[in-house]
């Protein structure tokens, strides 16, 4: 079943109206907005009307996907970013001080990590790294906590947990929860109905889908939201352009039947590459145990890690479709491997930690058709255990 009916896309009849009735709603390219009287002015400074004053605070068509976003999520309040990772930065900045801690999942998305690791150390924040599906190791970190850092599922492996039981533990030690949902989107999971704080997402993947924007949304309680759009959206000023607000409005109105597309695409190569003798493990979502209950599907990721004996770079090069890259949630399937996109890192996510292994590649299913995608992946598997037999007869193996 899915979480977000095409109902929740629709305009308002309020919105429609103050977007001079057009059915798609103009894009206010403006840097600085203009008043009529001194009065007026001194009226937006002031706080006494709501009136624009500069698109690095507000601007109408970021505000139309902005409330847009809010009620995607089922949130009070909505702030747009001009990236996922300045929503994270800046929702963390806004909320948080020196001397605050966050426990944050493992396996969290890499950039995020470093975040956590690189740059927030410098300003006296540190971060815990914890198996959030181990509900007790969980509750004897989040003592004294200010955040906890979620995904659901988690970058790379796929990892999932009981977000209603997490959400709970948090809320009794008064530990904000902030969970990045770019994964599920809004269609799979709706993470503040399961009593989550705050939703964040890259809207450059799913909310967007067409690899043609990179964004950020922040989406919650307004005691939350109101003090991250106080501090953090004017001071460190990561603000969205009205340009890419209205393509991720256009992006909008197919999310759920794309994300739904590369779901039953996933489950369909899944299903039949499940019993192939050359891959070790797949990590998705409901694969080696039942979906969580918040997550009403896998979404159109996942990873394979295949087994000693194959080669990796042959297999990529090989593909013909799935194209190498980063990113995901557009209309083309890509892959990523994990032996260059961890190979940075040290600590909970390095190569070989929790799982992330060196012969693991992640898949994105995208929109090309499911037996065309699965025939590339199985034609570039036979080709890279056929050059690893080839070597092996050379070295007289
Ligand atoms: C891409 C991504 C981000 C970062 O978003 P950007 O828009 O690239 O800054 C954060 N979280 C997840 C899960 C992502 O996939």
């Amino acid at each position: 079943m899915r979480h977000t009916s095409g109902l929740d896309l629709v305009l308002t009849r309020d919105e429609t109206a103050a977007a001079f009735s057009a059915a798609v709603p103009p894009i206010f390219q403006t840097s600085t907005f203009l008043f009529q009287t001194y009065e007026a002015l001194e009226d937006c400074y002031s706080g006494a009307s709501s009136a624009d004053l500069y698109s690095r605070t507000g601007n109408p068509t970021v505000r139309l996907l902005e409330d847009k976003l809010a009620r995607l999520e089922g949130g009070g309040k909505a702030i747009a970013f001009s990236s996922g990772m300045a929503a994270i930065s800046s929702a963390v900045l806004g909320l948080l001080k020196a001397g605050d801690r966050i426990v944050s999942i493992r396996n969290a998305y890499s950039d995020a990590y470093r975040l956590f690791e690189v740059l927030l150390p410098r300003f006296g924040i540190e971060t815990d790294y914890v198996d959030a599906s181990d509900l007790e190791a969980l509750q004897g970190r989040l003592e004294g906590a200010t955040l906890l850092f979620l995904e659901n599922p988690s970058s790379f492996v796929f990892e999932t947990l009981d977000l209603r039981k997490v959400a709970a533990l948090a809320r009794a030690k008064n530990v904000i929860t902030l969970i990045d949902n770019s994964f599920a989107s809004p269609v799979l999971q709706r993470p503040i109905e399961a009593g989550i704080d705050l939703v964040v997402h890259s809207a450059s993947k799913y909310l967007s889908g067409h690899s043609d924007v990179v964004a950020g949304c922040v989406i919650g309680h307004p005691t939350y939201i109101d003090r991250i759009r106080a501090t953090a959206v004017p001071l460190l000023g990561a603000k969205l352009s009205a340009m890419e607000a209205s393509l991720i409005l256009r992006g909008l109105r197919t999310l759920a039947l794309r994300v739904d597309a590369h779901t039953q695409t996933a489950d369909w190569i899944v299903e039949r590459l499940k019993d192939d003798p050359r891959i070790a493990r797949i990590h998705r979502p409901g694969h080696a145990e039942p979906l969580p209950e918040t997550l009403s599907g896998a979404g159109g990721l996942f990873t394979l890690t295949f087994q000693e004996g194959g080669d990796i770079r042959a297999f990529c090069n090989a593909l013909r479709i799935f194209r190498l890259g980063v990113s995901w949630g557009g209309f083309e399937s890509l892959v990523l491997p994990a032996a260059i996109a961890n190979r940075q890192d040290s600590g909970p996510n390095a190569l070989n930690a929790f799982q992330i292994s060196k012969n693991s590649v992640r898949f994105f299913a995208g929109l090309e058709g499911a037996s065309a995608l699965l025939e590339d992946i199985t034609t570039a598997l036979d080709a890279a255990w056929h050059q690893e037999a080839v070597k092996e007869n050379a070295l007289g193996g």
